[in-house]
């Protein structure tokens, strides 16, 4: 829903009666800084995991974030629409998302057993209105958004409203004829993203991405930079960027291996860790050049994947042993099955896996018949999938597990001494590594994705039947793209880089109020020269937060003023016996003594500076 109750606000917002309490301890659910603050100043509460309701302060501020975002999409020509978040199954099954969302998606059913969902985000719907309407290449360009809110299970939602299970986002989508009219239409949002970003005063960068579940194309995500993001991405000096997820690993040259020795099997005790089978091979064996080290090993993991239907599947990435595997970059290439590494009962279920000692001799290619134990009582199962690093090239020589305890393989080569079902992207990107343009290494930070845009061409299109004829009477498929900006996540994103630890530091075009006048002490002769300047302030057109509370101490009073962050406060107190009040910064910044006959002015300036 769109919330612009910033005009039919009162002009003046009085704390006496503003429905708001202030908490002075943090939530014990809360972990960082947005959450805390935005629950103890009274902008939102907890209504269950992951789903929030919002107080008059919270909702002020949200509205001031969506007309950013409303006038941004309008400049670029994007028309506002409003679809209902409860939609039914059937749109979502021509397209396969009703099963591929998985567990993250609400589903439930109507009174006549009909099914339903809550949406997650909107393609069908937008590509069903377009086809209902549309028909002729000459109402081509569109783009159509909305402000809406989206409902995602998640399996972790975590920092308040920065992964909500409800939560609002602006969702554009584009329709065009050609390839030529995408690249104009994902150019104009782009351009949308960075002057909403550029007003909001939300540092951002811009980092290509997977496309994810939506398929598609190109694909790039805003991330705003904060230790407390739950994305990694990468730089280069040489101007690459790119969330880890969708950093492509250079792939080497094949090695020459007509002179390697043959694999060999040896005794290596105690070794089921990368660490130990490097010591044991540099006590044990040798090598005459230069001394073992983890990247000689290939490294073997067990991990599970959950399909959507609900199958679990046992999978084993193969990767230099000097690499970890990094479950978010193996989760955007197994999409849309969710992985973890696997657990006792997946090891149970393949007795073939020897854990600590795995080699490829008990993996894939799937649909091979491996081994399991040895001599007289030994059997034979399908092999599970098997996937590899891209670094492991034909040519390239391991130690690795040989599938008995206590036991690995020597100068296994691949390709010649194994095979596997395929390459996979699951290996950690590491700081230093070479970028896959070749512009320099890689530098990696955290941050929060706020946006995302996507050409996702025809897909959804074509399962839907959106098509138009075009100049020469023939009918053609739609190329469309999504764009999304998590509105609510973007809010907490703003509050999380403008906090000290007092409480919230709102930039002015965002904060609940222009300023906030603390009336303090008992004197009427305060409260009525405190009551003239907040109204003189409204009539100016500037928000006014006033603490016109007449039983609470100043000490109170000045707290609430930092936990709630309006970014300007005026103090009418003591200093009013010698005809001043006190004008200041949130943070105490640029504090003066003001005569009482200019402060309107005065505040009006600094209002207008902030602006
Ligand atoms: P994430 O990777 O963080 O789960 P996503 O890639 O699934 O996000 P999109 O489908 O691209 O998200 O949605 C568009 C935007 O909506 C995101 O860029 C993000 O700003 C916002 N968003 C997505 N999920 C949530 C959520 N659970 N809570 C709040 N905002 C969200
Ligand atoms: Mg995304």
């Amino acid at each position: 829903m769109s919330h612009d109750l910033t005009s039919s606000s009162p002009a003046v917002l009085r704390m006496s009666t503003l429905f708001v309490r202030t908490l002075r301890e943090d939530p014990v659910d809360a972990e960082v800084a947005s959450h805390k603050l935005l629950v103890r100043a009274g902008y939102i509460r907890r209504a269950a995991p992951g789903i929030y309701t919002w107080l008059p302060l919270g909702l002020r501020v949200l509205a001031k974030v969506e007309a950013v975002v409303r006038e941004e999409m309008q400049a670029a020509g994007a028309q506002e629409v409003h679809f209902p978040a409860l939609l039914p199954r059937e749109p979502y099954e021509a397209t396969g998302r009703w099963t591929e969302y998985g567990p993250g998606l609400f589903r439930l059913k109507d009174r006549k057993e009909a099914d339903y969902l809550l949406a997650p985000t909107h393609e069908e719907m937008f590509t069903l209105l377009v086809k209902d309407l549309y028909s002729s290449y000459k109402d081509l360009p569109l783009t159509l958004f909305q402000i809406q809110t989206k409902y995602r299970d998640e399996a972790r939602p975590r920092a308040g409203l920065i992964r909500g299970r409800e939560f609002i986002m602006k969702d554009a989508y584009s329709f065009d004829v050609d390839d030529a009219g995408l690249d104009a239409s994902y150019a104009a949002q782009r351009a949308a993203y960075q002057r909403i970003f550029e007003r909001l005063g939300l540092e951002y960068v811009i980092v290509a991405a997977t496309s994810g579940a939506m398929g598609g194309s190109r694909s790039e995500e805003f991330l705003t930079p904060t230790p407390i993001g739950e994305d990694t991405f990468v730089r280069s000096a040489g101007g690459y960027a790119a969330n880890v997820e969708a950093v492509v690993t250079p792939v080497p040259d094949a090695v020459p291996y007509d002179d390697a020795p043959p694999a060999h099997v040896e005794d290596t005790p105690d070794t089921p860790t990368i660490e130990s089978l490097v010591a044991v091979a540099n006590e044990r064996f040798p090598r005459p050049d230069r001394a073992w080290t983890a990247a000689d090993t290939l490294k073997n993991v067990v991990l599970a994947a959950t399909h959507p239907d609900g199958r679990r599947e046992v999978l084993v990435v193969g990767l230099p042993g000097d690499r970890e595997v990094d479950l978010k970059r193996l989760g955007a290439s197994l999409e849309p099955a969710e992985v973890e590494p696997a657990g006792d009962g997946d090891f149970a279920a393949h007795p073939e896996l020897v854990k600590g000692y795995i080699g490829p001799g008990a993996l894939g290619p799937q649909g091979a018949q491996v081994t399991v134990g040895a001599g007289p009582d030994a059997s034979t199962v399908s092999a599970v999938r098997y996937l590899l690093d891209p670094r492991v090239v034909e040519g390239t020589r391991w130690i690795t597990g040989a599938n008995q305890p206590g036991r690995h393989v020597f100068d296994l080569v691949a390709g010649r001494d194994f095979a596997a079902d395929g390459t996979i992207e699951a290996a950690e990107v590491r700081a230093g590594d070479e970028a896959p343009d070749g512009s320099g290494p890689l530098e990696l930070a955290r941050g929060i994705e706020i946006g995302h845009i996507f050409q996702l061409g025809r897909k959804y299109a074509q399962a839907l039947g959106l098509t138009v004829l075009d100049q020469n009477g023939k009918q053609v498929v739609v190329t469309m793209g999504s764009y999304g900006v998590g509105v609510t996540r973007v809010m907490a994103s703003l509050a999380e880089a403008n906090h000290d630890e007092k409480g919230l530091a709102w930039p002015a075009h965002v904060a609940p109020a222009h300023v906030h006048v603390v009336a303090t002490g008992k004197s009427q002769d305060v409260f009525d020269a405190a009551d003239t300047i907040a109204s003189g302030l409204a009539a100016r057109g500037i928000e006014v937060l006033y603490d016109d509370r007449p039983k609470v101490s100043p000490g109170v009073k000045f707290a609430d003023a930092e936990l709630i962050g309006v970014p300007v406060v005026v103090v009418v107190g003591r200093g009013l016996a010698d005809g001043v009040v006190d004008v200041r910064g949130r943070a105490g910044d640029d504090a003066e003594q003001v005569p009482v006959a200019d402060v309107v002015e005065r505040v009006a300036e600094r209002v207008a500076a902030l602006l």
